[in-house]
């Protein structure tokens, strides 16, 4: 691992609290003056280290099995740790991502809602949290604009079937809730069968902990990878059950259906209708069937815009535009 020490200047001094200071290498590349009253410290922690400038502010911190962030690419860059070994280390650390660390990290708005909670359950031996280093799942992942930080597990190392004809090419999505896995989806990368596994509990929705505090809106869609890319939630059929309506209501959003256009998609229609809520079936590019397609093609960002702008809560007009979807499949 990096030895972040080797790269600070010569010149430092130790404090009680555990720091290293030294002058700054932050504040001229942020529109200050040159530090010359060592301001700038570091402290190692555990895990990795904390800078701080009390000169201009800047902080950086890195922390072994996360991505190196942008801040601390900087740093690094300013202490002239060469681009190599910046990449070298970050590589290391997704070594070290694992799946309780990534779900510990994230600062979840909703634990257990409405008083549902879901058993936990166990994903398949021998599997860890997917890193560039598994070149096949990585770019199928990124194939499907699927979220890099999320937490995708494949078949480890330790596996004793890995590489043999026992062992298919898989990534799995873990469905988490309350900090926790609850079941998964285990897509096969190869053209055999079956093409996936799920592992689904009763009632649940999938991405209710990926919601943000602020957002207002909740965009209910089919498949994993459609909520995966537009931070949305996948009920994984073409129907929504009580259970997951109650779990969607608790949430407490302007809840926005997005069906799969297609045939089967218009049933999911007739049930958002039938709970109130408002449904989007946006005018999306040739051969765009669902979110994902959609995210690929006009990235998030559009595709959100896409489903915003054609949402309807008007049930004629609903009926109308699923009517004339009907006519095209
Ligand atoms: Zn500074």
């Amino acid at each position: 691992m990096l030895d972040i020490l080797t790269y600070l200047p010569a010149k430092r001094k130790a404090t009680p609290g555990g720091w290293l200071s030294f002058n700054a290498v932050c504040c001229t590349h942020n529109g200050n003056t040159q530090d010359r009253r060592q301001r700038g410290g570091i402290k190692q922690t555990e895990q990795g280290w904390s800078y701080h400038c009390f000169n201009c502010a800047y902080t950086a911190s890195f922390i072994l099995g996360r991505n190196l962030s942008f801040k601390a690419r900087r740093l690094l860059t300013w202490l002239g740790v060469p681009e190599a070994e910046i990449e070298r280390t970050n590589l290391e650390s997704m070594r070290h991502r694992s799946i309780n660390g990534i779900l510990q990290e994230r600062r979840q708005t909703f634990d257990i809602l409405a008083g549902i909670t879901f058993p936990e359950f166990e994903l398949p031996a021998f599997s860890e949290v997917c890193t560039p280093e598994h070149v096949e799942q990585w770019q199928y992942l990124r194939n499907r604009s699927a979220p890099l930080d999320y937490p995708f597990m494949v078949s480890g190392e330790e596996n004793p079937y890995k590489g043999t004809s026992r062992s298919r090419p898989y990534v799995i999505v873990p469905f988490t809730y309350d900090n926790s896995v609850v079941g998964y989806t285990q897509r096969f990368l190869d053209d055999r069968t079956p093409r996936y596994i799920n592992q689904t509990p009763p009632g649940y929705v999938f991405g209710t902990d990926l919601q943000h505090d602020s957002w207002t809106h909740v965009l209910v869609t089919e498949g994993i990878f459609d909520a995966l890319t537009i931070g949305g939630l996948a009920v994984m059929h073409n129907t929504i059950s009580d259970s997951q309506a109650r779990l969607i209501r608790s949430l407490d959003r302007d809840v926005v259906v997005v069906p799969d256009q297609d045939a089967a998609g218009m049933e999911l229609v007739d049930r958002a209708v039938e709970l109130n809520w408002a449904v989007s079936m946006p005018e999306w590019p040739e051969g765009c069937k669902d979110v994902n397609d959609a995210v690929i093609k006009l990235g998030k960002l559009g595709t959100v815009l896409t489903i915003m702008q054609a949402r309807e809560t008007s049930k004629i007009k609903i009926e109308m535009r699923k009517k004339w979807l009907l006519k095209k499949f």
